[in-house]
């Protein structure tokens, strides 16, 4: 027993959605549909056979209640009951007026429903899949073997058959619709979530610059685009930083980080592109740029740094920074550049910082 409420009650796929909204929404435009479709059956029974049918307008009552309970019941109940409306109109169809007024059509719109419900197992699929044609090819020989209840007239089977064909098509033409507008809505999602994460895992959170991989993977790129092209790179390191964090604390030495990023991408564009390269040190890259002129671009970057007023909750101080430049020789790898700008970034730590060594 509660495996049976545990199937039909279906493990939720999101919390608090436990039918997914676009397949709510599938169900509520078919049996919006068929609540159109049903008294126009009963006017063109009444016109055509000259009696009142309680067929359609049961069905008419029952797909109101689906309508209805459409949010409050369990998926696959809401489902099962959509599904029973199809098969028993789809059987009395048959019985009443032969296979080829089309009733049985509307039995494609299941499997339909059905293999876009993505939440559901493949295996529910197949069962479903097997077991709606069993039913259309059952109803079939029924009607070979069983006469229906009324004879039509040519034109009367004509009317029948189209209000049938036109409702069949329309209503897959809005679950087309509404399908495929859900999977290019999810489509859109997925890839600005995608954009956004791309983002976020190349930027610094503190600085917001671009990270070390980031800029590593543009520099790549450049190489890949511009093989002959010279450009160089240059690593920064603030002077004496620690001492920042040790005299007016470690919410002083971000704030500093802060600002220096801010002052550093203000400048770039053009001439370089700037990431925070880990700690205290930043990484600038700047494209077609050789040795001498990358050495310009930097020098009057420390000058800035050096002038930079720097204010944080009433002291107010200023820092220097240090920078190592290298030019690319078209032989080394990207790693051996940066290794080589990183050991001049030293020299210039050891012959007394506040420089730019090329
Ligand atoms: P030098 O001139 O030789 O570079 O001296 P320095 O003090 O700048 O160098 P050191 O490597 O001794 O210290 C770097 C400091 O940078 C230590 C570390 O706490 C600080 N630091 C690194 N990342 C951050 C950060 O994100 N925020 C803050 N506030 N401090 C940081
Ligand atoms: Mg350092
Ligand atoms: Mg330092």
């Amino acid at each position: 027993m509660s495996l049976l409420t545990d199937f039909l009650r279906k493990k939720a796929p999101r919390p608090g959605a436990e039918i997914p909204a676009y397949y709510r929404r599938a169900l509520a435009i078919s049996e919006i549909l068929l609540a159109i479709y049903f008294p126009l059956n009963v006017i063109l029974f009444f016109w055509s056979t000259r009696q009142a049918q309680w067929m359609p307008i049961a069905m008419f009552v029952m797909v109101m209640a689906g309508l209805l309970l459409i949010g409050r019941l369990p998926m696959r109940v809401s489902f099962g009951l959509y599904a029973a409306i199809t098969l028993v109109w789809g059987f009395w169809y048959v019985k009443t007026f032969g296979w080829s007024c089309g009733g049985q059509h509307f039995l494609i719109l299941l499997l339909f429903l059905t293999f876009f419900n993505i939440y559901e197992p493949p295996w529910l699929k197949l069962f479903y899949f097997v077991a709606l044609i069993s039913f259309r090819m059952l109803l079939f020989s029924y009607s070979l073997s069983f006469p229906p209840l009324y004879a039509l007239s040519t034109s009367t089977s004509i009317a029948f058959q189209t209000l049938n064909s036109l409702m069949f098509f329309i209503m897959m033409a809005a679950l087309c619709i509404l399908f495929s507008s859900n999977l290019q809505e999810t489509e859109r999602k997925l890839r600005l979530d995608n954009q956004e994460l791309h983002k976020e895992a190349g930027t610094d959170p503190l600085t917001q610059l671009p990270n070390r991989r980031a800029m590593l993977n543009d520099i790549d790129l450049y190489q890949l685009k511009w093989p002959g092209e010279t450009f160089s790179v240059a690593i920064a390191d603030i002077d004496f930083f620690k001492k920042v964090n040790d005299t007016y604390g470690h919410n002083c030495g971000d704030y500093t980080l802060r600002m220096l990023a801010d002052l550093f991408r203000e400048k770039a564009g053009e001439a370089y592109s700037v990431c925070r390269w880990g700690g205290e040190e930043f990484c600038f890259f700047l494209p077609r740029k050789n040795l001498d002129e990358a050495g310009r671009v930097l020098f009057d970057i420390c000058n800035d740094v050096r002038h930079m007023k720097l204010r944080f909750e009433d002291v107010e101080f200023s820092i220097t920074i240090t920078v190592g430049v290298e030019e690319n020789d078209f032989t080394s790898p990207l790693k051996d550049i940066l290794e080589q700008a990183d050991q001049k970034l030293y020299m210039g730590k050891k012959s007394g910082r506040d420089q730019v060594v090329i």
